[in-house]
Order: C-alpha cells, then structure tokens, then sequence
C-alpha cells in the first residue's frame, strides 16, 4: 500500500499576507518525510507564495476555461500561480453556492484535465445521517463523480470524507465513525478498480485539532486530514501534521 498522508489546511475566507508570512516561516525548517502538508489559501494569496515548504492549494476553481464568469479563476489561472491543489464540492461551496453534483463533476473534470489534484468533498448532513440515507447520499455523490471522469479520474483525486455536521461546530466525527464511512468509501471505489480502491488517498475533515488528529489518523483507512479552523494556527496546525507522520 502506498497511499499518501496528507495533511490539508483550509483557510476559507480568513487570514492576511502576514499570516501567510508566518507560516512560510514556521515551515521553513520543518522536514516532514511521510506527511505532505497543503495549504488552500484564498486565491488571492497563492501569488505571494515563494518557495513555500509545503504544497499549495485553492479553494475553488471554475469549470469554465475563460469568458464572461465574473469573480471566478480558471484552472489555467491556478496553475499559472503555482496551485498543484485545489478543493472541490466543499459543503460550504455546495450549500451556500448551490453547487451540484453536476457542476461538482465538471470542476474535477476541468482540474484533472488541467493537471491539478482535487480534493474532492463528499458528506453527509445531521438529518441525512440520522435518517438512515447516509450511504445512498454519499453514493450519489461519488457516482455523479464516477459518471464524469471514470474511476480512472479518481485516480487523479484525493477524497476528503467531511461530515457536515462536524465542520467548524467543533463535533468531530468519532475515529469509528469516520474510520466506517472511509471504509465504506474505498469499498465502493473497489467496485471499479481494487488498485485505484487501495491507493486513494481518504482524508477526513471535521473539526480536527491537534488534540483529535492522532487517533483519527491512526485508523485504517484515514490518511490524513483536511482541517480548516485550526490550520489557521500555526503551532496547530504543525502538531497536526506532527501527527500524520
Ligand atoms: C473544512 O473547512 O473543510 C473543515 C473541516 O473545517 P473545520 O476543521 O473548521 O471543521
């Protein structure tokens, strides 16, 4: 097995170009071997990043390559300032945004295509979870994906499993929780292609500090994290690399 750990920050829509000075200080002497760090700026940002000690991400992207889409930035755009990375079908892109499953599909379609690595974002509402329907909504989703770019476009994706209820309200999923969901995941993926099941790299995401990463990553199927409001700390936010080691 040779899945990657990786551990991703999302900044949303927080931080300064100081902040960004501080965390390509507080990085600058930091060797992690096992663990790649990202960091998903707002785009704005991604620009004034030099040679950075991890690994640079946006936070969205748009499925269109040029035209009249005012405020969005292309995947071309992206690449042209550095992103290897960039976040796609972010429960918050997908509530607050509307974002389907469709256009959701385009955008790793388009990112793909581009040579960008998504991090793909799937999960579940509360009232989801609770009413039984979790497994046949993260299916749908999965499969809108697998419809548009093949299992062999998944190859090319991380897949981050962020429980919708547990993003930024500071109730993380239980390790068994998320170890079940990511297993569930990679189950699925096996349906296609038992090798691209094995090396997808699953990250979770839902309030993870530095205090529930390690039992978090230390489950089978979890490699790694995608972390918002405590990848705004720097010491945090290394502790939590620290731990996917
Ligand atoms: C996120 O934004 O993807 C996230 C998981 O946020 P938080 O860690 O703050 O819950």
């Amino acid at each position: 097995m040779d899945r990657k750990m990786i551990v991703a920050g999302n900044w949303k829509l927080n931080g300064d170009r100081f902040l960004v000075q501080d965390f390509l200080t507080g990085f600058a002497d930091t060797s992690f071997t096992k663990v790649s760090p990202i960091l998903c700026l707002p785009s704005v940002y991604l620009a004034t990043v030099q040679d950075a000690n991890f690994a640079l991400g946006a936070q969205n992207v748009s499925e269109h390559t040029s035209g009249a889409f005012t405020g969005e930035s292309s995947v071309a755009m992206l690449k042209d300032v550095n992103a290897e990375y960039v976040i796609i079908g972010h429960s918050e892109r997908r509530e607050l945004y509307k974002e389907s499953n469709q256009v959701i599909a385009k955008k790793l379609s388009a990112a793909i295509d581009a040579g960008l690595t998504p991090i793909f974002c799937v999960g579940e509402s509360l009232e989801t979870r609770e009413s039984g329907a979790m497994f046949d909504f993260l299916t749908d989703q999965l499969l809108s994906a697998i419809t548009e770019i093949g299992i062999a476009g998944i190859d090319k994706c991380i897949i981050a499993y962020e429980p919708i209820w547990a993003i930024g309200t500071g109730l993380t999923a239980t390790p068994a929780q998320a170890q079940e969901v990511h297993s569930f995941i990679r189950e699925f993926l096996a349906e296609y292609d038992t090798d691209i099941a094995t090396n997808t790299t699953i990250l979770y995401g839902g309030s993870v500090n530095a205090a529930s990463a390690p039992e978090l990553f230390a489950q089978q199927d979890i490699d790694g994290g995608l972390v918002g409001g405590a990848s705004l700390k720097l010491k945090e936010f290394l502790e939590i690399c620290q731990a996917a080691e």
